[in-house]
């Protein structure tokens, strides 16, 4: 098959890549719906994954060179600070979709559990939304970071006690937490109706009660 040819030049710039992906199939229907995450050819990350075309594994941010689809690039806008810039593009958009997607801005009421990479920009973006910002911890040592955040409210979701005070306050729980956990502690803490709007980002699944799968 022929090779196709770039139609922009971009080597001046920085060109980070999107959401940690350089290629996909471009042909099925998540592909065609802007949705390559989920390509069904499977989507090639720009780290622990291989090239679709030579099968060679790529190495990420090791790498001294990284060939990418154009459609997988953005350009960073002139005078923003890189280091500031580069956990915008996984981390950042992981976190913009859900608070976009459920219309997040002033007057909402976001938990957060989880207080990596992708909880500390969550709760970042959504104070810059505008939203009041409760950040679940599983363990009190945490608890010193959450108040270094300014969280408007800090909660340790292993006491059941505290876990009373927010029943029913949350207009979305975005799930950071990168292991397999019960999240059924959490739900309550949704309003009625909300029980949908809960995000949870581990990379196993999670079994949630018969209710919530409805
Ligand atoms: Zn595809």
């Amino acid at each position: 098959m022929p090779q196709r040819q770039a139609t922009e030049q971009h080597t001046p710039d920085y060109l980070p890549i999107r959401a940690g992906e350089t290629k996909s199939c471009r042909q099925c229907d998540p592909c065609k719906q802007g949705l390559e995450q989920y390509c069904e050819a499977g989507h090639t990350l720009t780290y622990a994954s291989h090239d679709r075309h030579d099968q060679r594994p790529t190495y990420g941010g090791y790498s001294e060179k990284i060939v990418a689809s154009e459609k997988f690039v953005v350009k960073v806008p002139d005078g923003l600070d890189l280091a500031g810039a580069a956990p915008l593009l996984c981390a950042g958009i992981t976190m913009w979709s859900p608070l976009r997607y459920w219309k997040v801005g002033k007057g909402s009421k976001v938990a957060i559990t989880g207080l990596g990479g992708l909880g500390h920009m969550g709760f970042k973006l959504a104070r810059a939304l505008g939203a009041e910002v409760t950040l679940f911890t599983r363990s009190p040592g945490k608890e010193q970071d959450a108040r270094r955040l300014e969280a408007d409210h800090i909660v340790l979701s292993t006491d059941e006690a505290q876990m009373a005070t927010v029943k029913g306050r949350f207009d979305l729980v975005i799930d950071t937490v990168p292991c397999v956990h019960d999240v059924n502690p959490y739900l309550p803490t949704l309003k009625l109706n909300f029980g949908c709007r809960c995000h949870q980002y581990s990379r196993h699944r999670c079994r949630l009660p018969a209710h919530a799968e409805e």
